[in-house]
């Protein structure tokens, strides 16, 4: 039998007639009160879990990193490897300004990828962020403005770093700030010292004090400062800024860079063998310059790097290869239904070739596969005899043809 408990809370004696709310239990009761502070302690505990989890980031070697983005990200080798040995050293500084305050101090070295939009900047950044199991967020560029102009303050993007770090201060401290078109706040014009953006520049300003490291004052919940409000200190020192941007148009200043050179000490054969196709493989600083970002923001993100655009084979591994794949989802979806779903070669062939004439690259290939699919996946979960789809190109034809992103095309 049961052990009579008495009606009073087990943990603080409270008797019933005072309290609340008392719940019971087997052998015991509880009072709200208690609940709530029993509440509180797990809460202190779980942060205390997250400080000790950042506390220790385990330093991976470049070689580890780059094969855990092999996983998740298609080609790109040479970013990859850039990548992998900025995030190791930066990762190794941090853990040496804690050991060796007075030996040889490393500086930060912040990372800027130019690359056309999706073609997996972002992945990369989440990526590495994942993978390190540091708190990491994505800002966009284009809506942040100098302070007191309509837009973001450049501050708010601590704000949500500090969100995804569970308002932990030296979690957030340690993080991956992932800042999406970096190249849409370049001052505008070919020649920067006639048609001078201030703007732009001044949003260059503000971001640059994040990047070189400083005390920033952090307003909790984002928003507008205003006298009244808590402000958070946040040290951006040992924060990485990983900056990407599609730069249009930057390939025509390196060509010309590129056609000075040549011309200036060396045969014009030289240039022949330059791979004209795609000239951003031969990206320096200067021509991060000439487009419009201030030296200073150039000389704060030293590593550069350049994403190659997705040729149809790659486009045609993202689909499948990829550790979580678009194939690989559509897979476990239908799976979760009891279907097994299957496709013909040639059907990826048909997404990749549709997703390259709508312009759509990596980003389309899921709507597409979302066109094919949609109707399927309307119909098969209600019809407990189908055990299984196999997608052939004409059921794929059929399917996409009726759909309205057929209609999209792009002149
Ligand atoms: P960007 O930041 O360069 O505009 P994203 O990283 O957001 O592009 O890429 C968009 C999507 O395209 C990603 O979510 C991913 O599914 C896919 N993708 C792009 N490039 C690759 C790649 N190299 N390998 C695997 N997937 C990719």
């Amino acid at each position: 039998m049961a052990k009579q408990v008495s009606d009073k809370c087990s943990f603080c004696g409270q008797q019933k007639a005072d309290i609340n709310v008392l719940v019971a239990g087997m052998n015991a009761h509880i009072c709200d009160q208690c609940i709530e502070q029993a509440q509180l302690i797990v809460k202190e505990e779980a942060n205390a879990r997250t400080e000790e989890q950042y506390a220790n980031i385990k330093l991976h070697k470049p070689f580890e990193i780059k094969q855990h983005l092999d996983k998740y990200v298609i080609g790109q080798d040479e970013a990859k490897k850039v990548l992998s040995v900025a995030v190791y050293n930066h990762y190794k500084r941090i853990t040496q300004l804690t050991d060796e305050i007075d030996e040889v101090e490393i500086e930060k070295s912040n990372i800027i990828i130019v690359g056309d939009t999706g073609t997996g900047k972002t992945l990369l950044a989440r990526t590495i962020a994942k993978f390190l199991d540091v708190p990491f967020c994505i800002a966009d560029a284009t809506v942040l403005t100098e302070a007191g102009y309509v837009g973001e303050d450049v501050e708010n993007v601590l704000t949500r770093l500090l969100q995804v770090a569970d308002y932990n201060v030296s979690a957030a401290e340690k993080g991956i700030v992932f800042i999406d078109e970096i190249d849409k706040i370049a001052r505008k014009g070919d020649n920067p010292s006639i048609t001078r953006d201030v703007s732009g520049e001044g949003v260059q300003q503000a971001l640059l004090k994040l990047l070189e490291g400083s005390e920033v004052n952090v307003p909790p919940q984002g928003g507008r400062k205003h006298p009244e409000q808590k402000m958070i200190k946040i040290d951006t020192t040992n924060i990485l800024f990983i900056s990407g941007g599609a730069f249009h148009g930057i390939d025509k200043i390196i060509g010309s860079r590129l056609q000075t050179n040549v011309i200036g000490y060396s045969s014009a054969n030289d240039l022949a063998k330059i791979d004209k196709e795609y000239l951003l493989q031969y990206i320096s600083p200067s021509d991060i310059k000439a487009y419009g970002l201030i030296p200073e923001i150039v000389g704060r993100l030293p590593v550069l790097s350049f994403l190659h655009p997705l040729e149809k084979d790659t486009l045609k591994r993202i689909l499948t290869e990829p550790k979580n794949s678009l194939v690989k989802q559509f897979i476990k979806l239908f799976e979760m239904d009891n279907i097994k779903l299957s496709f013909d070669d040639d059907v990826l062939d048909f997404i990749v070739d549709k997703s390259i004439e709508f312009k759509l690259g990596a980003r389309g290939l899921r709507s597409i596969v979302e066109a094919i699919l949609t109707d399927a996946m309307f119909e098969l979960p209600s019809k407990k005899s189908i055990k299984s789809l196999k997608v052939t190109i004409a059921y794929a034809m059929q399917k996409f043809d009726s759909t309205k992103l057929a209609k999209l095309k792009v002149a």
